[in-house]
């Protein structure tokens, strides 16, 4: 076909037209894909420069412990680099069946099953769980792992306000007669705070709904042994699923779903996400096996994790900053409009710390805000330079 008859491609126009974030980086303030060329835990290299990470998830700073490092290495001699199929086929390992049996001891569920990343556990549990005449019910602040399994589910979704059981008991009412299933997340992971799993309870159970509760962000971090919200709450039992993911405190990627042998079995050979993808890597399935071994045996990670969450929330707090309500390691810091977020965030960047801005359609135009998270592996001085630095700037922004 010559030039003059292709047509023009209307689709593209939306990509041509999207100049939101190009206008951020000719103001030289953009904050995305910054790529690392060196990790030490809490220390990044970025453009040549050292950074302090305050913005991982590594909470428990295993990521480069050396039992985790053995371990991948040794698995990447014995199975090679990758599965090459699904867990289904051809991509299962005896390293998957130990990790499944290994997590389903340590949360006391009765089964557990390992899926290739913790976005692919959210849509493969609630697409393949909530069918057709279903409903899943899901707190506006859910993750968008949540939202996007809704979305793919043949079921009906229902979305209530954050923690508000008022309007979740009408959603039970109003759909009494249907499969119903409420997932949350256990720590929210923009806000910081804890799932009311007691009240969450009291509501499924009197209505006969499922409760699923996505503990990305608290596994390593809540509950007597780091096994997460039901654990801390004491309600294992009573919470049916627990979703996870292995690319935080786990120090690597991949997810997990627990539940009982009935349904484990199910998703297994029902859930798309797990069929249709391949199986985790080797190294990375060995890594999580050893991660948990030492997240176990060394408590006092997270002692240290929770000292440095109380020291910045404290300072932060005493500062005059607005930290919103998180109890957490995750600590977001509100700056106000999305132009002077990035202007303080670029002020950080500068001074040697590495945060993560969220700003719309994640926060209202407003509540832009800087989010921090702590590491057990961050050294006082660590984060006493980074509160200087963010009282610093803040007095400079009049925002404290
Ligand atoms: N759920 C929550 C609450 C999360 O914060 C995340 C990651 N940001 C995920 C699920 C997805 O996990 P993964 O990175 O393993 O895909």
């Amino acid at each position: 076909m010559d030039a003059q008859t292709l047509q023009h491609v209307q689709l593209f126009d939306k990509c041509k037209n999207y100049t939101a974030a190009r206008d951020v980086q000719s103001a030289g303030l953009y904050p995305y894909f910054k790529p690392i060329s060196q990790s030490e835990d809490t220390v990044v290299t970025i453009e040549g420069k050292q950074k302090i990470m305050m913005g991982s998830n590594n909470y428990l700073g295993l990521t480069h412990h050396p039992a985790v490092l053995e371990a991948s290495r040794d698995a990447l001699q014995r199975y090679g680099s990758g599965c090459t199929g699904s867990r289904f086929l051809n991509g299962t390992l005896d390293l998957h069946e130990m990790l499944e049996a290994r997590l389903a001891e340590f949360l006391n569920k009765e089964a557990a099953l390992v899926l290739s990343t913790g976005y692919q556990a959210n849509l493969g549990l609630i697409s393949c769980l909530v069918g057709r005449g279903d409903v899943v019910l899901i707190d506006k602040l859910d993750h968008a792992s949540i939202v996007d399994g809704a979305k793919m589910s043949y079921g009906q979704t229902e979305r209530f306000a954050h923690r508000n059981m008022e309007q979740l008991e009408a959603l039970m009412v109003k759909h009494a007669d249907r499969g119903k299933m409420i997932v949350v997340d256990g720590v929210y992971s923009m806000e910081g705070d804890v799932a009311d799993l007691p009240s969450l309870i009291a509501v499924a159970q009197r209505h006969g709904a499922a409760l699923a509760v996505d503990d990305a962000h608290s596994i390593g971090v809540l509950g007597p042994q780091g096994d997460g919200t039901a654990a801390h709450f004491g309600v294992v039992d009573d919470v049916d699923v627990i979703v996870g993911t292995f690319s935080k405190s786990l120090a690597s990627i991949g997810g997990f779903i627990a539940a009982t042998n009935e349904v484990i079995h199910y998703l297994k050979h029902r859930s798309r996400p797990l069929i249709f993808s391949a199986a985790l890597p080797p190294a990375n399935t060995a890594g999580v096996l050893a991660a948990l071994e030492v997240m176990i045996r060394e408590p006092e990670r997270r002692e240290l994790l929770w000292k440095n969450t109380h020291h910045l929330q404290t300072a932060m707090k005493d500062l005059g900053f607005d930290i919103g309500p998180s109890t957490t390691p995750i600590v977001p810091v509100l700056i106000g409009p999305m132009d002077g977020t990035f202007v303080f965030w670029r002020k950080l960047f500068d001074a040697g710390i590495f945060t993560n801005p969220v700003v719309p359609p994640a926060v209202k135009p407003s509540e832009c805000r800087l989010r921090t998270s702590l590491m057990a592996t961050h050294t006082p001085d660590q984060i006493d330079f980074a509160i200087e630095t963010f009282a610093k700037l803040g007095k400079e922004a009049g925002i404290i």
